[in-house]
């Protein structure tokens, strides 16, 4: 089997080029190492292999690996995010992916105001209407962004999005081409920039590439296949 660093380094490869394919400039495009369900041993091995971002989905299972590894690894939260996780997720993770409602954006912008910050969030969307994931509908987000963006102390790092198990490398392409219309659309309506697009896995991380993806979250292709399921989340 090969090593975490021989996984990374293929996936950075394959990475650099679908951004020549799509005349995208290679560091325009970030890899968040997913290490979910892997030890902190796991992701040790891919620090030293050079990579600093990583991606956790649970807090309980994040904290202690966070307090384990080099205090200049980023982590982004990338699960379902539990309103009473908000006060220990903000000061631990750089950005949080999946607000996936005005309730809960609410809730994150209270919690960073009281530890005197700003919360760096995606907005998740569900666009193919499924019932087991979370995410804004497509249209609800495009009516309900002007109460969105009047929360005080939120940043608006862009949308996150899913596509269905089902659809895998180019079949996911039209879920990420409409991701990243639906923020042209955003941005024109609100003025803000929301800069980034966090899509792509990986069974698909070049066709959301070749979409504008400005972040893909890739677990499984660099630390191997996962032993269990994480409740709630993607296996
Ligand atoms: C687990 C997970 C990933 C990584 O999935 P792989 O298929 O292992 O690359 C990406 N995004 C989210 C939200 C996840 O929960």
């Amino acid at each position: 089997m090969a090593s975490v660093a021989e996984n990374l380094e293929a996936v950075l490869g394959r990475m650099g080029e679908a951004c020549r394919r799509a005349g995208r400039e290679p560091g325009k495009v970030e890899l968040i190492a997913v290490s979910k369900t892997f030890p902190a041993e796991a992701v040790q091995e891919a620090y030293e292999a050079g990579q600093r971002l990583f991606g956790e989905s649970r807090q309980q299972e994040a904290a202690p690996k966070i307090d384990a590894l080099p205090a200049d690894i980023r982590w982004h939260f990338i699960g379902g995010v539990q309103r009473n996780k908000v006060r220990k997720i903000l000061p631990a993770f750089d950005a949080v992916h999946a607000i996936d409602s005005l309730r809960l954006a609410a809730c994150v912008s209270q919690v960073a105001g009281e530890l005197g910050r700003k919360a760096r969030v995606f907005l998740e969307v569900n666009l193919a209407g499924e019932a087991s994931k979370g995410g804004f509908d497509r249209d609800a987000l495009r009516r309900g962004f002007d109460e969105l963006r009047e929360l005080p102390n939120v940043e608006w790092l862009g949308l996150m999005t899913i596509p269905p198990a089902d659809r895998e490398g180019e079949e996911a392409r039209p879920f990420f081409a409409t991701l990243r219309d639906l923020r042209d659309v955003l941005r024109q309506d609100s003025g803000l920039e929301l800069p980034h697009l966090s899509m792509g896995m990986s069974g698909d991380y070049e066709a959301a590439i070749l979409e504008g993806a400005t972040l893909v979250r890739v677990g499984s292709a660099i630390f191997g296949k996962r032993a269990y399921r994480v409740d709630g989340e993607l296996g």
